[in-house]
């Protein structure tokens, strides 16, 4: 009788180790996630497209050590406010796609979006509602006169993306956040977001493709500006275009007053001019390595060849582009 017990019992024996082997490969592993991924996280990007978490400011080596099994909440980060001024023309759906393209890999970044135009248009209305980034659609008109070349351009739309910010904020106590100028055709690296989020007050980098160089940057010693490398007007204040520089939301509050200013305003001196009213040289602050790397280019789409466009509708259905 114990010896058929006993025979039974290794019979089975194997099977009830492999019952245990399997339930156990099954918890460890991960559950699937119950929604798809969602368009934001609060890691920053980090090299290689991979998500990081974050580390406060520059001292990486001085973030307190995490229990690794059980995830803390990341502190909130500063947002990013993009102010993008936007005027119709065959290319304007392309070059804001490029930018969602960009922007959509950025956490916590807020989409300021102001047409050059009398209304809000329904190519962008539509292109926004798809874009899938938190954002504010403005608009207002260039006046006539101040459209012509030679003139400085979107000096209105940068102005109202700078109210609409201060109405925002009026009320309350300033959430951490920093201000960029995003023209819709400049190409932007990821990295550049990260070195801008940190933005105490005022920080500069250098500027791809612009000036008539291959690029233009503020000159550092011992960790503080003094001076421009560039091949235009170097004895502007602030000799940088506006792709090159963030401002902190605490400095835009503090400063109601500062705008782009129409009058008296020479062209291509609207960035210097803006940013006298807000900083001094010795107080910006230099990213990007020292201001020893391009993170931002001013790269300019070329005029689309429409020679062969017909005068009238000829195709049986009706495209945005
Ligand atoms: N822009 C605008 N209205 C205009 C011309 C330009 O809103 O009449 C916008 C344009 O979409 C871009 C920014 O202003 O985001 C700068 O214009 P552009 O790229 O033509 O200037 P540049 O490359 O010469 O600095
Ligand atoms: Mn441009």
């Amino acid at each position: 009788m114990k010896s058929v017990l006993f025979s039974r019992f290794f019979i089975l024996l194997p099977w009830i180790l492999i019952v245990i082997i399997m339930l156990d490969v099954d918890t460890r592993r991960p559950a699937p996630p119950l929604t798809p991924r969602p368009y934001f996280s609060p890691y920053p990007v980090g090299r290689g497209g991979v998500r990081l978490p974050l580390r406060r400011g520059s001292s990486g080596r001085g973030a307190e050590k995490r229990n690794e099994s059980r995830p803390q909440p990341e502190p909130r980060l500063p947002t990013i406010y993009a102010i993008t001024p936007t005027y119709s023309r065959p290319v304007q759906k392309a070059e804001l796609t490029r930018l969602a393209n960009t922007f959509r890999q950025v956490a916590q970044l807020h989409w300021i979006l102001v047409e050059d135009a009398a209304a809000r248009s329904e190519l962008v209305s539509r292109f926004l509602a798809r874009a899938g980034l938190p954002n504010t659609h403005l608009h207002v008109p260039t006046p006539r006169r101040y459209k012509r070349p030679g003139l400085p351009r979107a000096t209105e739309q940068r102005n109202a993306g700078l109210a609409w910010l201060r109405q925002r904020h009026q009320h309350q106590r300033a959430q951490p956040g920093v201000l960029f100028f995003a023209d819709d055709d400049n190409t932007y690296s990821l990295e550049l977001f990260q070195e801008m989020r940190t933005t105490r007050k005022v920080s500069v980098w250098p500027v791809g493709l612009v000036g008539g160089r291959r690029y233009e940057r503020p000159l550092v010693e011992n960790g503080k500006v003094v001076g421009w490398y560039t091949g235009w007007r170097a004895d502007r204040p602030f000799a940088i275009d506006m792709a090159g520089f963030a401002v902190s939301l605490q400095v835009i509050l503090s400063n109601p007053k500062a705008v782009f200013k129409r009058r008296g305003s020479q062209p291509g001196m609207q960035e210097s001019d803006f940013l006298k009213q807000i900083t001094t040289v010795e107080e910006l602050e230099p990213k990007a390595n020292n201001c020893t790397k391009v993170l931002v280019w001013h790269t300019r789409t070329e005029k689309v060849n429409l020679a062969n466009e017909p005068k009238y509708h000829l195709d049986t259905v009706k495209i945005e582009v």
